[in-house]
């Protein structure tokens, strides 16, 4: 297959937190599995959750007040420009639980990991968009709906089923072609997804600024940072080059 696409091409991407990483957002595993200084166990399980809830609210209150501080990069802006192109044919997945991908424009897109912009109730389910100064401070925020204390982030924490799984699987295993951009492979079942495109026959390519740990089963891989390299794949891809 050669790398031009055409407009019926059937596309799934997969995003990690490199694609976010020229925008000032740290990713997790380059820092020794540290996740901002923090240990995942500590912060990002339900059992942290459990045992010291005002950690992890401070963590992710933390993270949550980051979002205003940054913006997308033009890795972000290029898969705009391909959902362009491709429109519908193309969906894509991020690990990420920044905003960046929808605040760039992408509209066919999964947060497989849940989103720093929502709290849960875990009493009655109600999942609140909550960006306002009031749910950026450090105390907790209780739940409008059912009046229960202490909403908890909408993430899917590690131990916990990631969101969609079905949908993602069944348009990974329906691709012509699968893209996995900065992504290490270590956090699964994201990092099989692409044994999975690769079995069902998909041409599949990696970008990404060290090799992952699944680099083998790439038909192509292109090393270095994101921002640099999207924008002219993605001009090569839809042909305008
Ligand atoms: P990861 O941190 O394990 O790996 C990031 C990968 O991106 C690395 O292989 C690194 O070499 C590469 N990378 C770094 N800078 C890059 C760049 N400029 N361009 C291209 N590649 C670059 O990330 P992961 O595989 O997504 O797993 C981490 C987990 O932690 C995810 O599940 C995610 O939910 C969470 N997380 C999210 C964010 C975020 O939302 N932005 C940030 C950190 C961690
Ligand atoms: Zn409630």
């Amino acid at each position: 297959m050669n790398s031009t696409f055409e407009k019926e091409t059937q596309v799934v991407i997969l995003t990690g937190a490199g694609i976010s990483a020229e925008s000032g957002i740290r990713t997790f595993r380059a820092s020794d599995g540290l996740w901002e200084d923090h240990r995942i166990e500590d912060v990002a399980t339900p059992m942290a959750w459990e045992r010291d809830p005002e950690l992890v609210w401070g963590f992710y209150q933390g993270r949550r007040r980051q979002l205003l501080d940054v913006v997308p990069n033009p890795a972000h802006d290029a898969l705009v420009e391909l959902e362009r192109f491709l429109g519908d044919g193309l969906l894509l997945v991020t690990q990420n639980v920044d905003d960046l991908h929808s605040r760039s424009g992408s509209q066919n897109l999964i947060h497989m990991h849940g989103e720093l912009r929502k709290l849960r109730c875990e009493e009655c389910g109600e999942i609140l968009v909550a960006m306002d100064d009031v749910h950026l401070e450090d105390k907790y925020v209780d739940c409008s709906k059912c009046g229960v204390e202490r909403m908890r982030p909408h993430i899917v924490w590690f131990h916990e089923m990631p969101l969609k799984m079905r949908e993602i699987e069944m348009a990974v295993a329906d691709c012509d072609v699968f893209i996995a951009i900065g992504t290490s492979g270590h956090v699964y079942p994201a990092a099989g997804f692409l044994g999975l495109a690769q079995a069902c026959g998909a041409h599949c390519i990696g970008i990404n600024l060290d090799p992952p740990q699944n680099v083998d089963l790439f038909d192509e891989f292109h090393q270095g940072k994101a921002g640099e390299l999207l924008p002219d794949l993605v001009n090569s891809w839809v042909g305008s080059e």
